[in-house]
């Protein structure tokens, strides 16, 4: 997953894997120069997931790491909140900013702490309302429909020449 920040350094990455509560973790980055904010990284992360990593939608978006277990949904996305909070203009992963990044998970990460994650297998999604997957179990709840729209009305905006 990339991160395109002005604020976030290395230091904050280990300490938003411990808010979310992750006891077995591999975090590995490589900082980059970046057009869109002072730096970059690119994060992998394992966690307490019983299921092998594969590629799916979670809020780390697709990742790939072979042997390892992954990173819950819950657990990418605690991550996510607290470097948000550090840097709220920043580009993580599939996420433009914390605004919408709260907006699209419902604001499930302002308040969840790790003894609270949907835990093991993780959720069961469901999709009840187009575009919005739900967990059948708990409260989690996000609107992959609202972020692709989001993400494709910034996408237009950037492209479309400002005239008076
Ligand atoms: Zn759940």
């Amino acid at each position: 997953m990339k991160i395109h920040t002005d604020l976030i350094t290395a230091g904050n990455l280990i300490d938003a894997t411990r808010a979310a509560g992750m006891r077995a973790v591999e975090i590995e980055y490589t900082s980059h120069g970046s057009r869109q904010r002072a730096r970059s990284f690119n994060v992998k992360l394992t966690g307490s997931s019983t299921r092998r990593p594969n590629p799916g939608t979670r809020p780390g978006g697709h990742y790939e790491l072979e042997g390892q277990y992954a990173a819950t949904w819950d657990e990418w996305g605690m991550f996510i909140q607290a470097l948000y909070e550090i840097d709220p203009e920043a580009i993580i992963g599939q996420y433009p900013n914390k605004a919408v990044f709260e907006q699209v998970t419902r604001e499930r990460f302002v308040s969840l702490t790790a003894p609270y994650q949907h835990g093991g297998g993780g959720h069961k999604w469901i999709v009840r309302t187009p575009g919005v997957q739900e967990c059948k179990f708990c409260e989690a709840s996000f609107s992959w429909m609202e972020l692709h729209m989001i993400n494709r009305e910034l996408k237009e905006a950037k492209k479309t020449p400002v005239t008076a």
